[in-house]
Order: C-alpha cells, then sequence, then structure tokens
C-alpha cells in the first residue's frame, strides 16, 4: 500500500535470517532481554539504528537501542530498573549496572500530522522545532535520518525489516537520506554534519541527490543549538575518524560556519605549517581511540584552535605582554568567538587554557622550576602538545627531545640536566649548535615564548 506520497508505507522488505550475517551472539544479552520481555507482554519491539547497521558492518555497536509500540509508560511498567527521561520526547532507560538500553516509543514525523497540528512547528528555514508525536512502526521509519540507520531487527524470526532499502545500502556502503535531501536537512541541519560522521566512520560514499545540497546549505547550521553543535563535534572528531571528518568538512564547506577563525587562518597560511599540526593532532588522537587510549576534548579543540589561537599570541606577544599573559589572553579572545558558533564548555576551555599558558614553560629548562613542572598536573598533556608542535617545526626540535630525557632519567640525572639547563642538556647526545637571535628570529620560530 502506498500513500500519498507514493511512499510504501505498509509493506517492509523483511530479509530472513539465513540472507544476513546480524548474529545474536553479537548482540547485548541485555538487549535481547529487552526485546524479549516487551514481545511477551504482547508488544512489538525491535532493534533499531545504528546498532543494525554497525551489526551488518561487522562493527561492535557503541549501543543497542529499541523501539517498540509500547508507550513509555507502559515500558515503565515491564521493568523495574527502568527510568523514564526527556520532558518533550519520552524515553524509557533500562539499567542493567553500567549498561543502558534506550526503548523509545514509534515515533510519528511532522509529515504524518494534519495541517492543523503542523502549524507553528516549523521555522521560516523549514527546521522542526517539536518532534513529539506517538506513532506505528511505519510512521518511525520516516522520521530517521538515513536508510543505513532504519532498519529494524526482530527476534520474530531473527528477521530484518527494511522499508526504504537500507539493507542494499549497506551492503553498497552508501548512505542515502530518506525523502527529499533538502528538506530533510533544512528540517534539522545537524543531519549535514551526520552525513559526514558516517561517511567518515564508516567508510561510506554519499549519493549524489543526498551529496549535492551539502555544498549550499552549510549556512544554516547558524540556527542550530550552540551546545548540540559542540556535541556532535565531539562525536564526530573522537570516534577514530578525525582526519577523514575534518576532509569532509573542508570539502562540503561546512567547516567554515563551524570553526571561521581556523578556516581563515588555513587560507592565510601559505608554507601549511598550521595544515600541518592540525592534522598531526587529528592523527595522534585517532591513533590513540584506535589503542584504546583516553583522548581529551580539550586536547582535541586546542588542535582545532591552534591556529588561530597562536597567531593572536604572536601579536600579543610581540607587542610586549608577558607570555603566559598574552598566552591566557589569546585563548580568552579566541574561544569567545568560537563561542558564537559552538558553544564550548568550561571544562573543555578551562583546562585548553591551563595547558597552551604552560608553552612558555618549555623555553626554561635551566633551575629547579623545571623539575617542578614535571610534577605539574598538566605536564603531560602540555608535553604533549608541546611535541606536535615540535613535529611542525613549531618547537625547537632539540629543546623537545631534552624534556623527552629528563623524564627518563633518574632523580641524579635530572638534577644535573636542570643545572645545565639547554646549554649542557642531557650531556651524552651531542648536539646542534644553540641558534641565537633577537625577538624577531625567535617569534618565526615560536620556540621562544
Ligand atoms: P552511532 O553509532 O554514532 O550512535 P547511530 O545511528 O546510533 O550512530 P544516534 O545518534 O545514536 O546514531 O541515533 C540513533 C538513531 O536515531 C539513528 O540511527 C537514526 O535512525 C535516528 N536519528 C538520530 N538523529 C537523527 C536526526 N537528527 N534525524 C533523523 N534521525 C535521527
Ligand atoms: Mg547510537
Amino acid at each position: 500500500m502506498s500513500d500519498q506520497k507514493g511512499r510504501d508505507t505498509q509493506r517492509p522488505s523483511i530479509i530472513p535470517r539465513a540472507d544476513h550475517t546480524v548474529s545474536r551472539a553479537n548482540i547485548s544479552n541485555n538487549a535481547l532481554k529487552v526485546l524479549h520481555r516487551l514481545h511477551k507482554g504482547g508488544f512489538q519491539s525491535f532493534l533499531v539504528g545504528g546498532c543494525v547497521r554497525d551489526l551488518l558492518l561487522k562493527h561492535q555497536p557503541k549501543d543497542f537501542d529499541v523501539a517498540t509500540d509500547a508507550s513509555p509508560e507502559e515500558v515503565r511498567k515491564l521493568f523495574r530498573n527502568c527510568r523514564l527521561i526527556g520532558r518533550r520526547f519520552r524515553l524509557a532507560h533500562i539499567h542493567f549496572g553500567r549498561e543502558i538500553i534506550e526503548v523509545a516509543t514509534f515515533r510519528a514525523t511532522h509529515d504524518e500530522l494534519d495541517d492543523d497540528d503542523m502549524r507553528g512547528q516549523t521555522d521560516e528555514g523549514g527546521r522542526i522545532l517539536r518532534d513529539n508525536r506517538y506513532g506505528e512502526l511505519e510512521d518511525d521509519v520516516w522520521r530517521r535520518d538515513f536508510t543505513a540507520n532504519a532498519l529494524y531487527y526482530t527476534l520474530d524470526g531473527y528477521s530484518i525489516w527494511d522499508f526504504v532499502g537500507g539493507f542494499r545500502d549497506v551492503e553498497q556502503r552508501v548512505l542515502r537520506v530518506i525523502g527529499d535531501p533538502e528538506t530533510r536537512y533544512r528540517e534539522d541541519p545537524v543531519r549535514m554534519l551526520r552525513a559526514v560522521r558516517f561517511a567518515a566512520k564508516l567508510d561510506f560514499s554519499i549519493d549524489d541527490p543526498s551529496e549535492q545540497p551539502l555544498w549550499e546549505l552549510g549556512h544554516l547550521l547558524a540556527d542550530v543549538p550552540r551546545a548540540r553543535l559542540y556535541d556532535e563535534i565531539i562525536k564526530m572528531f573522537l570516534a577514530g575518524r578525525a582526519i577523514e571528518s575534518f576532509r569532509l568538512l573542508e570539502h562540503y564547506r561546512l567547516l567554515i560556519h563551524l570553526f571561521p577563525a581556523l578556516v581563515e587562518e588555513l587560507e592565510k597560511d601559505k608554507d601549511g605549517q598550521f595544515r600541518k599540526l592540525l592534522l598531526e593532532g587529528l592523527a595522534t588522537t585517532d591513533q590513540r581511540v584506535r589503542e584504546d587510549k583516553p583522548v581529551t576534548t580539550f586536547f582535541l579543540f586546542a588542535v582545532l584552535l591552534w591556529a588561530p589561537i597562536k597567531t593572536r599570541f604572536d601579536r600579543l606577544h610581540g607587542g610586549g605582554m608577558p607570555p603566559i599573559p598574552a598566552m591566557q589572553r589569546a585563548v580568552e579572545e579566541i574561544v569567545k568567538a568560537q563561542q558564537q558558533r559552538i558553544s564550548v564548555p568550561r571544562r573543555t576551555t578551562i583546562p585548553m587554557q591551563e595547558m597552551l599558558a604552560l608553552q612558555s614553560r618549555f623555553n626554561m629548562r635551566k633551575g629547579v622550576r623545571s623539575l617542578r613542572f614535571l610534577h605539574h598536573p598538566r605536564f603531560r598533556a602540555a608535553y604533549d602538545f608541546m611535541l606536535l608542535r615540535a613535529s611542525c617545526s613549531d618547537f625547537d626540535g632539540e629543546a623537545a627531545q631534552w624534556w623527552t630525557d629528563i623524564q627518563l632519567a633518574d632523580e641524579k640525572a635530572q638534577r644535573e640536566m636542570a643545572q645545565v639547563g639547554g646549554d649542557g642538556g642531557s650531556g651524552k647526545r651531542k648536539r646542534k649548535p644553540r641558534r641565537r637571535g633577537g625577538r624577531k628570529r625567535s617569534r618565526e620560530q615560536g620556540a621562544k615564548e
């Protein structure tokens, strides 16, 4: 059966267990429990969204989301360990120790509602302002963003229900917007960033009609709440595919709407040093994610904002301001301008400012201060950032080596190193003659902050 828009709303294609690779062995036991109990309670229940897509791709899903025709209250009655969250659209969170299974009642998109209901629900740009109606499974499909994210897995025959051709798209690694791409991007411009995120993360291509509007609609990101953009940026850059995400954001001219000061500096960056540092920093971040090491939002933002911060710093420091206050001021000014686009929380900006203000201490090797610096709570992050700068000739390589050596030395050797400072260094290594020069030279090298 088709609706007035010609969509086949009633009949999904059902992919039987024999024809797909989703195995219960890879589904969280808690998610299976939730599906079973809803089913026994007489409700429909499906795994949906990213987890089905990831299972098909043989990725480990981040989490398991369930969709059901039970209302949130009905879900709560079935599970003791259930909390309802959200004011506008209520979701049930079922807690199993540290794992949470999110259960959402089928939701209708605005275009399933009649005209009266629609009034006042989108702004002039077409952005959805309210999205809080329950619906049927058939409605729930159409509100989702990409076909690959709209597959439903049921324990009933262990089959996958596909209303939108998502199964084939996953097989062919294509990201395709459900419905008219421009309309869907206008309804929620974050979907453009999601397109980039999924293309990067899953190594999918974006199909042509879904791709074209990306080049034109970046300006719509200005209407998105700034805190939501921050969350989306974090998801995009801390998922192990930061370099590719950055490349796509630039390619689709979305970056300038998110980080205008960065784009401006990259355009002026003739020898490409800032770009090099940025890509190097994102590569390190990706590497750490792959190795399951912790990554921090403040380090990420330092990498993303270093070009404008350093430019501002050079101007302030060159005008006579001492290095630490100059760096603090530069960070404040650039963060303030950045907040116009993306709301970066203080828990990110404060440690970022601390870490960057410490950069000048790497120029002071002589004396006990350098030994004390080794025990500073932010030493490690500051050191990592300094290494990044050194790898892009933004900091003196010999000095960087000294800081590496001193950490490896025993206490006695550390004291000796600090006594001679940079001029005698670690003793054994043969070193290049130290360059001398006035402020102009050192500013160019960026080593004498
Ligand atoms: P991830 O692995 O990154 O969590 P995901 O696909 O699960 O990917 P979520 O942000 O967790 O992404 O969203 C879950 C599902 O909700 C998506 O798969 C999609 O079906 C739907 N969805 C989320 N955000 C949107 C949106 N802005 N517009 C339409 N549908 C959305
Ligand atoms: Mg998810």
